[in-house]
């Protein structure tokens, strides 16, 4: 619960009582438009992270906010930032630092849906992007920064008549994740040049001591809100586990795409090799399947999440890149090739599928290898997994195939020279063209072998 000081304006004992479900936006103090807004993004009530912050940040205090994925935790700070702004427009009012690219761009979509009715003007500051065409978007003087902290600490740094000084709001979003990732000294050097007379929003899963640390030092009589105990997964999750000998691993990866076709696929790899090998695998199975994982330069990454999003692709296979903050609505099934190797890692997996309502499925391979890791996670979610049911000798009939197929795949990735696609023939990270490789490989083996010689 909020610890009082000052009490929002909204009534907040009377919408305790509420469920969120009978709650409206309107009742939280959003205006009119915003309202609008929300109606036509199909937000018809608030969410419970909605519900307990807005109230308290339209009056102007910080939060900090303790939210699991899929929960709604982005339109909780857009929200209320895209509000304030409406009443004080200015250039650079708030800054969202996000640990992932892929984040920062949906968090930007999330304010421009959201503030189309004023026109927010929002820049996308990340890594792996040109700097100067970033340094160009900056002079445009956007309303709404998202970045992430690398690069933003490096405008700051090098980029001629950028500063933040007029900064109204600061969002540090899945906050434990940015830490994780070592971004600790960089938000520090960024906290140092923007102005002590703001508000700061830090958003995160779990709380962490580093969590905590960052809370002390750059918040100011915060608002804790929570709406998630430390392990927890949504109800209309259904969350299975299979258990089989570690060769068998792809014949029942096959036999389940096969059992489940049509449906919406997360698999998770540990390494980026797996992923992209797994991929091919698939592609030369006749599955749908794109890769998705860190070692791809920073359009192809889009791209692959474009794809799956637009539904060209059904299959997304991904290194834990993907499995943070990404907002991939109606995922069906998420398929975890390898047992996460935290419990933490494992709720943010599976927080994929099941969001905003919806049902869901996950389901664990455990080799002989995995039984203690799998065994920590479910005591930590307080819960046993359920075993799922397969036909064992329908897995086994595909074993054929399955070998033929990871032959196929070892192969090409050995030619292409691995996951960055860092070939003999010199294809950097940033040109490689793997997708369409692995396509025209399923589509026109000939085609592709024209190609390679051509290259050569
Ligand atoms: P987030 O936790 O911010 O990644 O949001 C998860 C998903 O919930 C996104 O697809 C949002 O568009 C959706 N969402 C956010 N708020 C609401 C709401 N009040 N009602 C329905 N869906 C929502």
């Amino acid at each position: 619960m909020p610890e009082a000081m000052t009490k929002p304006s909204v009534d907040m004992e009377a919408l305790s009582k509420k469920k969120p479900e009978e709650t409206s936006f309107a009742e939280l103090g959003i205006s009119e438009a915003l309202c609008e807004a929300c109606e036509k993004l199909n937000f018809k009530h608030p969410t419970e992270i909605q519900k307990e912050s807005i109230p308290w940040a339209l009056e102007g205090r910080d939060i900090i906010g303790l939210a699991q994925t899929g929960s709604g935790k982005t339109a909780a700070f857009a929200l209320p930032i895209i509000q304030r702004l409406w009443d004080n427009p200015q250039a650079f009012f708030a800054c969202v630092m996000a640990p992932t690219r892929e984040l920062a761009y949906q968090i930007a979509e999330t304010f421009e849906a959201l503030g189309s009715v004023i026109g927010v003007r929002c820049a996308v500051i990340v890594g792996g992007m040109d700097m100067m065409t970033q340094a160009i978007a900056l002079s445009k003087r956007p309303h709404i920064l998202v970045c992430t902290p690398g690069r933003l600490q490096d405008h700051l740094e090098n980029t001629k008549g950028f500063s933040l000084r007029t900064l109204k709001y600061l969002v540090m979003d899945e906050a434990d994740r940015l830490l994780d990732l070592d971004f600790g000294p960089k938000i520090d050097q960024i906290l140092k040049v923007i102005p002590r007379e703001r508000n700061t929003f830090l958003f995160s899963a779990t709380m962490t001591t580093k969590v905590a640390k960052l809370q002390r030092a750059s918040l100011s009589k915060p608002v804790k809100v929570e709406v998630a105990t430390k392990y927890s997964t949504v109800k209309t999750l259904l969350q299975y586990y299979l258990f089989f000998p570690l060769k068998h691993k792809d014949c029942y990866m096959v036999y389940l795409l096969n059992e489940l076709a049509g449906n919406s696929t997360i698999i998770f790899t540990r390494t980026c090799n797996d992923t992209q090998k797994i991929a091919i695998m698939l592609r030369n199975l006749g599955f749908a399947a794109i890769p998705l994982h860190g070692q791809l330069a920073q359009a192809k990454r889009l791209g692959a999440l474009n794809k799956f999003k637009a539904g060209t692709r059904n299959i997304l296979v991904a290194t834990d890149v993907a499995s943070r903050g990404l907002d991939i609505p109606m995922v069906d099934v998420v398929i975890n090739y390898d047992v996460p190797q935290s419990s933490k890692d494992y709720i943010h997996r599976v927080g994929r599928t099941a969001r905003a309502g919806r049902s869901g499925k996950s389901l664990t391979f455990v080799t002989q290898y995995d039984v203690e890791l799998i065994q920590r996670i479910e005591k930590d979610l307080e819960r046993k997994l359920d075993g799922y049911p397969v036909e064992k000798d329908q897995v086994m009939m595909l074993q054929e195939r399955v070998s033929e197929a990871q032959r196929i795949a070892t192969l090409e990735l050995k030619e292409r020279g691995g996951a960055r696609g860092n070939s003999k023939r010199g294809r950097g990270a940033d040109n490689d063209d793997d997708d369409q490789d692995l396509e025209e490989k399923k589509d026109n083996g000939q085609k592709k072998r024209f190609n390679n010689k051509k290259r050569r």
